[in-house]
């Protein structure tokens, strides 16, 4: 998986723009700004060493519910999609006919009925 991309993903989801990491053994939360860091971050309540591999290690098993989230967005998308085609498809209906009732379309078969 893409982690810097799954990253940024998480951190464009809270207000502040960070990463929400859980210490694994004292479960404070620390506010990430960037994946990768110069100085080695440390859990203001344990002393655990943030790492990039605890960080992905958090990515990975974060990464059903952003698939999840992400999945329930296309369908979201695709529905309404599929409700604009489906007004569409109604309006041919009631337009197609009223459209001839009035003579805009299929005026040569109106004349042809004439002769
Ligand atoms: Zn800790």
């Amino acid at each position: 998986m893409d982690f810097p991309e799954a990253f940024v993903w998480w951190k464009d989801r809270f207000p502040g723009r960070t990463f929400p990491f859980e210490c694994p053994d004292c479960q404070t939360v620390i506010e990430l700004r960037q994946r990768v860091s110069q100085r080695t971050r440390a859990c203001p309540g344990c002393g655990f060493k943030v790492t990039i591999a605890a960080i992905d290690d958090q990515l990975t098993q974060s990464e059903p519910d952003r698939l999840a989230i992400i999945q329930a967005a296309e369908d979201e998308r695709n529905h309404w999609f599929n409700v604009l085609m489906n007004v569409m498809k109604v309006f041919a209906v009631i337009l197609g006919p009223l459209a001839s009732l009035i003579g805009i379309s299929g005026g040569s078969t109106g004349r042809s009925r004439r002769h």
